[in-house]
């Protein structure tokens, strides 16, 4: 279960259950530490040529050798950003006028990237997930390598999700282009990095700054960054992806069992199967309840999900992914997604199956009362 160590969030008890780490997951507390101590000791513009600058960007050279050995990268190809959404539209807008082509499952920052950007020129980039964000799919990433690069192609793979969850070698998936985020990893909202291998296409999206070898303009988020560096600490000592892999992937699985087994109507959306998905995202539907709806329910009940994206909620449209998977827009809005993190516990999955059946029959009753006064 999530302990709130933050005394300032007084709204929940600490029996608050957070199911919602895909979305963004608690800082660490080795991550607010050690931002606490940037902010007094690593103050400086990490550009300047004094003493405090170099102290600045030394914490910032630190999280770079970090991510790159997580990785297997050179760190001369990291660059750092404010989040995924920027590093993928700096992949994207690379390719201006180039044909790009991804899968229906990305994230909205490269769909509405691509279609914004995108023409006929070639080479083409080829931009995949490794996994998704909504329903946790795992794609071939490696095949749409050797396809792209066949192709006289480049290949750009959204790994927002994957850090820490599954150990990624940007050799070995012969990627051009990767992008990663701070917040999903227990780091701070706001900060990211783009890998891009020496020698590919590259365009800033922020120029105006020699920050970065003038691939990214801005004073640079030594904080931001600092803190990104201790979440990674913690994937790299904990070797997160194990603990995943094994104990969140039990969790995971015991909650879909018992939500198939307790909810009449009932479905999943997330193939559980090994490489298959993420092990901590479990996609439901529940037939004739409204996704949104039983969001709230679990909310008042101190349980936090989400249904879908977070960062598609208030568009009434069905989710994209579930779309383009189930083609059924009924199945798409009833969904929720539970997302776990390390710190999740067996205790919160009985905490929400004390509460979500009858939450799904009340609305199901509404619903069908709706359906037969119609
Ligand atoms: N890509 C994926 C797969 C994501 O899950 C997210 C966050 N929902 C993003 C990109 C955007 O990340 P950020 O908030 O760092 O811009």
């Amino acid at each position: 279960m999530l302990k709130v160590h933050l005394g300032v969030v007084s709204w929940y008890n600490s029996d608050m259950v957070y199911l919602d780490y895909a979305a963004t997951s608690p800082l660490l507390p080795e991550v607010i530490k050690a931002m606490h101590e940037a902010e007094e000791n690593f103050f400086a513009n990490a550009s300047a040529l004094h003493t405090p600058g170099h102290l600045a960007m030394n914490e910032i050279e630190k999280t770079r050798e970090l991510l790159a050995e997580i990785i297997n990268a050179d760190p001369k190809d990291i660059i750092f950003t404010s989040g995924a959404s920027e590093s993928n539209n700096t992949v994207i807008r690379t390719f201006e006028g180039h044909k790009i082509i991804t899968s229906p499952l990305e994230h909205h920052s490269i769909i509405e990237a691509a279609g914004a950007y995108g023409g006929d020129e070639k080479p083409a980039l080829y931009s995949y997930m490794l996994a998704n964000n909504e329903i946790g799919e795992i794609l071939p990433i490696k095949k749409y390598a050797a396809k792209a690069h066949k192709a006289g192609g480049y290949i750009h793979s959204d790994l927002t999700q994957v850090l820490g969850k599954i150990p990624i070698d940007v050799q070995e998936l012969d990627l051009d282009y990767a992008t990663f985020s701070a917040h999903k990893i227990g780091g701070p909202i706001g900060v990211g990095a783009l890998y891009a291998r020496k020698g590919v296409p590259f365009k800033p999206l922020i120029i105006g700054g020699n920050q970065e070898h003038k691939r990214r303009g801005g004073t640079y988020n030594t904080v931001g960054i600092v803190g990104f560096g201790a979440a990674l600490e913690q994937i790299s000592t904990r070797k997160t992806w194990e603990i995943f892999n094994t104990r969140v992937r039990a969790l995971r699985d015991e909650l879909a069992e018992r939500i198939l087994a307790e909810i009449p109507g009932s479905s999943l959306n997330t193939d559980l199967a090994r490489d298959k998905s993420l092990p901590n995202i479990l996609n439901a539907s529940f037939q004739a309840a409204e996704g949104e709806s039983i969001q709230l329910y679990l909310d008042a009940d101190g349980i936090i999900v989400s249904t879908g994206s977070a960062c598609a909620s208030g568009d009434a449209k069905p989710s994209h992914v579930l779309m383009a998977k189930t083609g059924d827009a009924e199945v798409a809005h009833s969904s929720i997604r539970f997302s776990f993190g390390t710190d999740s516990s067996h205790d919160d999955i009985d905490k929400v199956m004390e509460v979500l059946p009858s939450i799904i029959k009340r609305l199901q009753q509404i619903s069908t009362v709706e359906m037969e006064a119609k």
